[in-house]
């Protein structure tokens, strides 16, 4: 199951311990999924379609809880395209459905559930907005596996809504962001901790615990991966150094002698010579006394600088010399 699946399972489940956040959660889902059916002498029904079971159990659940009204639900096996179910939760025409139309805030008659904004008086609690985020959430969200790219978005056709949710996201400290996408507009998140937290708020706790934990994972995982990285890059900058001191004493022995250099340089000439593989440091310690690092290095430069000007004299005068 794919981790926006799983957080959704979790999210289903959360129920709001009070009547206001289970009105906002369920004018979330309402808003993003459901329809108003018009038929004869103004009978109202309520439509609302989703593909998760559990949301459909969700939705069921809160209109009962919330309304008392006969409530029924469908399942249709899609036979095209992606073969998974679809539940249709639905409140016949019945007295009294006017009631939730007037709870959710939907105006009347009830048409205008795509074009109208959040109402306001919904979302007036902290507690009513989060729950309107997880009802949003399972309506129409989805976060990517933290392994990949951090990514967590809600999609809807309604421009005012995704900017009203986009809102509602930033009055919560997280940097909301609606992009258009085709027909739709993506209200979207992509930092790793603004996504920890939304998770936080909407009360999926077990998604955002394996969230945190694979985030860590992979911070670990690149850090160690640039350590092993800058190491190998060290390396080979200590065996090229290496390469090119053992090239130039090789040189200098065959051209003036290592017995013509003063003694300082002869030693050092020496000693890489009999140690092709140690580092500076390593050379310093087989002196007698031990040099430091740097007076290693000091020598190899006045040993390079050498037998740049023996090349250099060579080229100058030709034969000559030889
Ligand atoms: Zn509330």
């Amino acid at each position: 199951m794919s981790f926006s699946a799983v957080t959704k399972n979790e999210l289903a489940r959360v129920v709001g311990g009070k009547d206001c956040c289970r009105l906002a959660e369920l004018a979330a889902l309402i808003k993003m999924d459901g329809s108003v059916q018009i038929s004869g002498q103004k009978k109202l029904s309520l439509n609302i379609v989703t593909e998760n079971a559990a949301v459909a159990r969700k939705i069921f659940k809160l209109l009962k809880n919330l309304f008392g009204l006969s409530t029924e639900i469908l399942v249709r096996r899609r036979v095209r395209l992606r073969k998974n179910n679809v539940y249709l939760v639905r409140i016949p025409s019945q007295p009294g459905i006017e009631e939730i139309f007037k709870a959710l805030g939907i105006g009347e008659a009830g048409a205008a559930i795509a074009e109208e904004g959040i109402n306001k008086e919904l979302i007036a609690r902290d507690c009513c907005r989060k729950a309107y985020l997880r009802g949003a959430f399972l309506g129409g969200g989805s976060v990517n596996n933290p392994e990949g790219t951090y990514h967590l978005e809600i999609i809807t056709d309604n421009f005012k809504h995704a900017q009203e949710l986009a809102e509602l996201m930033q009055s919560f400290n997280l940097p909301a962001r609606v992009s258009p996408r085709k027909n739709w507009y993506v209200v979207y998140l992509k930092g790793s901790e603004q996504i920890v937290e939304c998770l936080n708020h909407m009360g999926a706790h077990a998604a955002q615990l394996d969230f945190e934990n694979a985030r860590i994972y992979k911070d670990m995982r690149n850090q160690v991966n640039r350590l092993v990285n800058c190491e190998t890059a060290n390396l080979n900058k200590t065996v090229n150094a290496a390469v090119r001191q053992l090239e130039n004493i090789k040189y200098l022995a065959d051209t003036i002698g290592l017995e013509k250099l003063p003694k300082p340089l002869r030693e050092a000439a020496e000693l890489r010579l009999q140690h092709p593989d140690a580092s500076l440091k390593e050379l310093g310690e087989l002196w007698d006394p031990p040099i430091g690092k740097s007076g290693v290095n000091h020598r190899m430069r006045k040993l390079e600088r050498l037998a740049e000007r023996v090349r250099s004299r060579k080229v100058d005068h030709g034969f000559k010399e030889s």
